[in-house]
C-alpha cells in the first residue's frame, strides 16, 4: 500500500465528511442526470436563474456557498437589490449565460441484481426466498 493510499484511508476515517465531499465534475453539463464516475451518486444538474424581483430583469446567477445568488449585488436595469430565484426546466441557450449549473444528488434506491441485493430484499419475505432461489 502507498502512502497516498494510507493518508486517502486516514482522512476517510476521522474526516469522513471531507473525504467524502465530491465536486462531481465530471458529470457534463449538458446532461440532465448521470453517476458521478468518481464517487457513484447520481447527479442531476439543475439550472438556475435570478431575476430582479423589482422589475423581473434577469440577472447573471452565480453559486456561493451552495447558494444561488446574483453575481451583481443591485440590478443594473432599476438598481433593485431584491431578487428571486428561478428554476430553469430546459436550458436554452440564452439561458444558459445568466444561468447557474446546481449538481444535485439524487437519493434512489439503487437497482441492484446481485444474489447480496436479493438475499437482503427477501430476507422479511422467507417465502419469496424460495422462487428466487
Ligand atoms: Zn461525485
Ligand atoms: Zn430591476
Amino acid at each position: 500500500m502507498s502512502l497516498a493510499d494510507t493518508l486517502v484511508k486516514l482522512t476517510r476515517l476521522f474526516l469522513p465528511d471531507f473525504a467524502l465531499k465530491c465536486t462531481h465534475d465530471k458529470i457534463r453539463p449538458d446532461v440532465e442526470q448521470g453517476y458521478c464516475p468518481d464517487c457513484g451518486k447520481l447527479v442531476k444538474n439543475e439550472w438556475y436563474i435570478t431575476r430582479c424581483s423589482c422589475c423581473g430583469v434577469k440577472m447573471k446567477a452565480m453559486l456561493k456557498s451552495g447558494e444561488v445568488v446574483p453575481q451583481e449585488h443591485f440590478c443594473s436595469n432599476c438598481g433593485g437589490k431584491d431578487f428571486a430565484v428561478e428554476k430553469v426546466e430546459k436550458i436554452n441557450f440564452i439561458d444558459i449565460n445568466f444561468a447557474a449549473l446546481v449538481k444535485k444528488e439524487v437519493q434512489e434506491e439503487r437497482f441492484c441484481n446481485t444474489v447480496k441485493c436479493w438475499q437482503e430484499r427477501t430476507s422479511e419475505q422467507p417465502k419469496l426466498l424460495v422462487q428466487y432461489l
